[in-house]
């Protein structure tokens, strides 16, 4: 065992620990456990613990479905909601193996990302992310269902007695804190029931396992709380929709690649190239950072969500922004269209290979666009060559098709699989009748 697995064990006898939740992601990006008495830990760490992929969306067919867990002793973290008199449990997130080949499984997504971080080392980078997700709070009827009624009438940054959330946005701090999460700042956002909460950057490995975790957790204590806590992009039409700003930067040799004081915008060399990358293959990221039919009702003008293929220093209609940054080790691009209902590993993998493509082809970036792009007319987006984002998850996943560098980013297995759920996804979608269609043309015809 190494001395991290040792840790672990310690730890397990220390806080008597009864169940161990071995956590990985499907393609989808939803959060799958195995739990394991606590003391079949060591095996976890020596042999793995194996398990039936079949069952999993998007891993293996059925005649190949013996994969192993094992779990990454990094990620070891004792689930605060779980009353601790009732036995205690913790989690560890996994990576998969695939049991014939004792390699790692292709079609894990954290492999994905893996791999796309190898690229950056080769290249002589490691990439820090930090991600901005922001979710709804909403009210559970009698029958412990979602609705979307909320229970808050806060506004942007308002505080209590408006923001009577508050009080279940406070306990989920907790949670993350107790889960070993740095939060940075927690606010009310626009809409009516929207939060978001910051935890620190990380590299953007952990930052992938911290989002997976973090969207856990919140809907955990909201439930707690009879609250129900939702990462669906847009769920109420015309308000603002929940994204997931996502911040991306370099390092080279200890130091911030992206910061270059006689640069645009302090922005070296390395970091418009980059930016050029994630720009030109946009459309293709869209399909997996925006994964849901629901996206793209939040990808729509005025909103405060992208809709066009640009970037600025400040404007937020723009794909992509550069903040503010205080010291240069902060420099950093910030990637807005990504939205809460992603796959995190799958959407870093494809933005960091985007901006690695860039970097490697020595893109060269258009200017920004200072302007607010909503309010152009087509001539004039044409005019500053401006284009549109994807549409809807029909024509997402058709980019995606066309983009070898992103779908070769996704990797032999989750490339088509991935291609192939939402496909259908988006067909099942067309072929449904929504409560608009009917209230619309139900009594009219
Ligand atoms: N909710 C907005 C979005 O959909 C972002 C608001 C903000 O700038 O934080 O991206
Ligand atoms: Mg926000
Ligand atoms: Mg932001």
């Amino acid at each position: 065992l190494t001395a991290a697995e040792e840790e672990v064990l310690d730890e397990i006898e220390a806080e008597d620990i009864d169940f161990l939740r071995l956590q990985f992601t499907d393609i989808l990006g939803t959060v799958k456990n195995v739990s394991v008495p606590a003391r079949q830990a060591e095996k976890a760490f020596t042999e793995g613990i194996y398990f039936d992929g079949s069952s999993i969306e998007g891993f293996v067919r059925i005649q190949e479905s013996d994969m192993r867990l094992k779990p990454d002793p990094e990620t070891f973290a004792i689930l605060p909601w779980q009353n601790r008199e009732d036995g205690a449990s913790a989690r560890m997130i996994c990576d998969v193996i695939d049991t014939s080949t004792g390699e790692p499984f292709e079609g894990d997504p954290r492999r994905v990302l893996k791999n796309t971080l190898e690229r950056a080392d080769e290249m002589g980078y490691t990439v820090n992310a930090a991600p901005e997700p922001e979710f709804f709070l909403f009210e559970e009827d009698d029958d412990g269902r979602a609705t979307t009624e909320t229970g808050d009438h806060g506004g942007y940054f308002d505080l209590a007695p408006k923001d009577l959330a508050s009080d279940v946005r406070r306990d989920i701090i907790y949670g993350l804190e107790d889960m070993g999460f740095e939060i940075e700042a927690s606010h009310h956002e626009v809409a009516r029931g929207q939060h978001e909460i910051n935890f620190e950057y990380d590299d953007a490995l952990a930052t992938a396992d911290n989002v997976a975790t973090f969207r856990t957790v919140v809907r955990a204590i909201a439930a707690q709380h009879d609250q129900h806590a939702t990462f669906m992009p847009k769920p109420i039409p015309r308000i603002n929709g929940s994204g997931m700003h996502t911040h991306l930067s370099l390092f080279e040799d200890g130091e911030n690649a992206f910061h270059d004081e006689d640069g645009q915008f302090d922005l070296s060399e390395t970091a418009q190239s980059f930016v050029a990358g994630i720009l030109e293959h946009a459309p293709a990221i869209t399909a997996v950072s925006n994964p849901t039919v629901n996206s793209y009702k939040r990808l729509v003008p005025g909103y405060e969500a992208p809709v066009y293929v640009a970037w600025s220093d400040r404007n937020r209609s723009a794909l992509i922004r550069k903040p503010a940054a205080r010291i240069p080790a902060a420099s950093r691009i910030e990637a807005r269209f990504p939205d809460p209902s992603c796959n995190p590993y799958l959407a870093l993998a494809a933005l960091i290979s985007a901006g690695l493509d860039g970097i490697e082809r020595d893109l060269e970036c258009p200017d920004p666009i200072r302007e607010n792009i909503y309010e152009f007319d087509e001539a004039k987006r044409e005019e500053y060559g401006i284009e549109t984002l994807p549409t809807n998850l029909g024509e997402a996943v058709d980019a995606l098709e066309e983009d070898e560098v992103i779908y070769e980013t996704l990797g032999d297995h989750v490339g088509p699989k991935f291609v192939e759920a939402k496909s259908q996804e988006f067909e099942d979608y067309l072929v449904d009748v929504s409560d608009w269609e009917l209230e619309r043309y139900l009594e009219t015809f």
